[in-house]
């Protein structure tokens, strides 16, 4: 298993200088396995591609591929699980991941230990590009619920080390379990990130000085890059990917757009239904290549992209991509002029038994409005345990109101938006 993944990690890293037309026979090629083995053994997909007669075999091209038509979250989730995976998968023995449900209902998505392991490669083709060391301990900041437990004997040997912060714990505890484990390297959410860059501002007790800084899961704005390369002294790398793919796109060195990795994904922009040409905007919708369990094909992603005009200076064959509009949420002021991040607050509301979606809006200082549909477990119990966690995570100092609605609305800005707020915050 680890002479193999060491080869496809080789491999990946030399995909990456592979010129256009290489990259994208290796991708047709990944393509066509894919649909065909969709087509024979998930019933969704051969449901979908009868309704437009088409066959695996009739899709020559990539033109051809925008005869199947495109799929979202909410098809996906109102069909039983048989319907989705291949047929006769041991889903037992596969890894579950559900997206948060604030954008939409959430979906489940399933993969094998062997597909997990693969996109753990094209990440680590990301961070190992932009000058991770075998040597280095990341300090991974996140919902502490989606950690996994660290005790590959690679990393009792000193390779590749993580440690896992909780986003739930102060940016000041977080700092200390930083320093304490001597971690280089930063990993997290832009707004997870610029909290605790606020933090080692004003720490008295310790410096951290990380090597590298990464930055996924939400737009990184231009702002919030300036604050955190200025406070952490290093070029923040943001990575664009979603919890469906896994790494979709990352920033090289240059930082002159993010490389798709369009050796384990293909990524279209449509607006109106339709291909967009280099440099118009679109929707983003992905197919990931090496999902085979449950696969997503013309998933519709949402995020509003264009794909580069010109290649980059680095001279890598992936392709590049501009992100122009991507999920970002806001953070929540506290009268005290401390601030909530958007995960830590979504962390809290989703494992509240009982919500379906929700959506967060702070009008003025010291209040809090929280929407939220009920899902087929709620009881009264949900309201008051909701209240009870809000209570917590803000000290109390704010006053909340939870209201129960039949649907959230999502259009325009909000699309990409469960936390919004009217509070400027302090940095
Ligand atoms: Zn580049």
């Amino acid at each position: 298993m680890i002479g193999r993944a060491f080869l496809e990690l080789v491999r990946l890293r030399r995909n990456q200088w592979l010129d256009t037309v290489e990259l994208e026979r290796i991708q047709f090629a990944k393509l066509r396995k894919l649909l065909k083995h969709a087509y024979e053994n998930v019933p969704y997909y051969h449901r979908l591609f009868d309704s437009v007669e088409v066959k695996p075999d009739d899709i020559a091209s990539l033109d051809d591929f925008q005869r199947i038509p495109i799929t979202t979250k909410e098809q996906l989730q109102s069909l039983p699980i048989d319907q989705i995976v291949t047929r006769g998968a041991n889903i037992a023995r596969c890894l579950e991941r559900r997206t948060s449900g604030s954008t939409g209902m959430p979906l489940t998505v399933y993969v094998t230990p062997e597909e997990k392991l693969r996109q753990t490669l094209v990440s680590l083709r990301i961070l190992l590009e932009n000058g991770l060391r075998f040597n280095d301990r990341l300090a991974y900041i996140s919902d502490p619920h989606h950690f996994v437990a660290q005790n590959r004997w690679f990393q009792r040997l000193g390779f590749l080390r993580r440690s896992n912060v909780s986003v739930l714990d102060s940016p000041e505890e977080q700092i200390q379990a930083i320093l304490k484990t001597g971690s280089n390297v930063l990993y997290g959410r832009p707004s997870t990130l610029a909290l605790l860059a606020k933090a080692a501002r004003a720490s008295q007790s310790g410096r951290i000085k990380p090597r590298l800084v990464f930055t996924s899961a939400e737009l990184l704005s231009p702002d919030r890059r300036q604050f955190l390369d200025s406070v952490f002294e290093v070029a923040t790398c943001d990575v664009y990917g979603t919890l469906e793919f896994g790494d979709i796109a990352w920033q090289c060195e240059r930082r002159e757009g993010y490389h798709i990795n369009s050796d384990s994904v293909v990524v279209e922009l449509v607006k109106n239904g339709r291909r967009v040409r280099p440099g118009e905007v679109g929707e983003l919708i992905c197919t990931g290549l090496d999902t085979f369990t449950m696969p997503l094909i013309r998933y519709r992603v949402g995020d509003i992209c264009a794909f580069a005009t010109e290649q980059c200076s680095c001279g890598r064959g992936l392709p590049l991509l501009k992100i122009i509009e991507g999920r970002s949420d806001e953070f929540i002021s506290l009268p005290d002029g401390k601030l909530i991040s958007p995960l830590a607050l979504t962390c809290v509301i989703k494992r509240v038994a009982g919500i379906g979606q929700f959506k967060v809006i702070q009008e003025v200082e010291g209040t809090l409005r929280v929407q939220i549909v009920k899902d087929e477990t709620f009881s009264p119990d949900t309201l008051s345990q909701l209240g009870a966690k809000l209570a917590e995570i803000s000290g109390g100092s704010l006053q909340v109101m939870i209201e129960v609605v039949d649907e959230i609305p999502r259009s325009g800005a909000s699309k990409m938006r469960s936390i919004i707020s009217k509070v400027t915050p302090r940095f």
